[in-house]
């Protein structure tokens, strides 16, 4: 069996509620190293034997000494509402990983630079955005500028961004990350966010603001709205070949 499909057990080391709905759970575990936008197996076992897995995206940059997730509240789910109100510092959870070889981003792999890159992300779906705008933010200002970056990312409302304060102060330091939050029930604080769904209209409005040509694609969030997005995108002549796309599940 490869060595990320061995379960290893993690040990919480910090828990943060970080929006209304999501919590932030920091993992001591000894994986292998990631790549950006990746993802772990959790698994869950009640006292019965009665076994639950679920994947989440890791958030943390390549090299990170604790494996970082961001895990949405489903009020009727099975594991999403244990590691967000249940789960305590010190609680020891089965891991597996890292998984995926697709939806990766690493400046080695694309020879220092990929091109301009357009993330789009729907709700908890920025989670392995995040650990590609990290490592992003490693490098130095070269090779940054070699991968132009756009990050859309939509979320409820302002309270609901998760991430938000560390990704606008990744933007005033780094001129070639555009990143645009887009508000479905209002709520907006910026002049040049948006206040809306995220369609194809606007799509190709943000698109035109950034100047530039996706090379690469990462579309990541719930089942429909990975599907709006990749065919907003192959209606606006990006090769499918360019898209990456992660679906977390769900309908809404
Ligand atoms: C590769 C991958 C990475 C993922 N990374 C993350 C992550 O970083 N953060 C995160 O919060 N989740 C992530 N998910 C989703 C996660 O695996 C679970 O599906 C989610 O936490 C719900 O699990 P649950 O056991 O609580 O709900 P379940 O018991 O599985 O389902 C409960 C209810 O919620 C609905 N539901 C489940 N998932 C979604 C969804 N995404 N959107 C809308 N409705 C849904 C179901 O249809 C059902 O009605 C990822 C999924 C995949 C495949």
């Amino acid at each position: 069996m490869p060595e990320s499909l061995s379960w290893r057990s993690g040990m919480i080391e910090r828990i943060a509620h970080t929006t209304p709905r999501v919590t932030n759970l920091w993992f001591r575990v000894a994986l292998g190293p990631h790549i950006a936008g990746q993802h772990v197996d959790v698994r869950l076992t009640a006292p019965d034997g009665y076994q639950a897995q679920r994947s989440y995206s890791i958030a943390s940059a390549p090299g990170a000494p604790l494996i970082e997730l961001a895990v949405e509240a489903f009020e009727d789910g099975e594991v999403s509402p244990y590691l967000c109100e249940i789960a305590q510092v010190g609680d020891t959870i089965e891991l597996r990983g890292p998984i995926g070889g697709h939806f990766i981003w690493s400046p080695n792999k694309f020879g220092n630079a990929s091109g301009a890159v357009l993330m789009v992300g729907g709700g908890s779906g920025v989670v392995p955005l995040m650990s590609i705008v990290r490592s992003r933010a490693a490098l130095n200002a070269v090779v940054r500028a070699a991968s132009p970056t756009l990050l859309l990312y939509s979320a409820r409302g302002w309270e609901d961004l998760i991430f938000r304060d560390e990704l606008i102060a990744c933007v005033a330091n780094d001129p070639t990350f555009m990143l645009r939050f887009v508000t479905t029930r209002g709520g907006k604080h910026r002049d040049f966010d948006f206040d809306q769904r995220l369609d194809e209209g606007l799509l190709r409005t943000a698109i035109a603001q950034w100047g530039q040509t996706p090379q690469l694609v990462y579309a990541c969030g719930s089942n429909a709205f990975v599907e709006t997005i990749t065919s907003a995108l192959v209606k606006q002549s990006i090769p499918a070949e360019r898209i990456r796309a992660e679906r977390y599940g769900g309908t809404s």
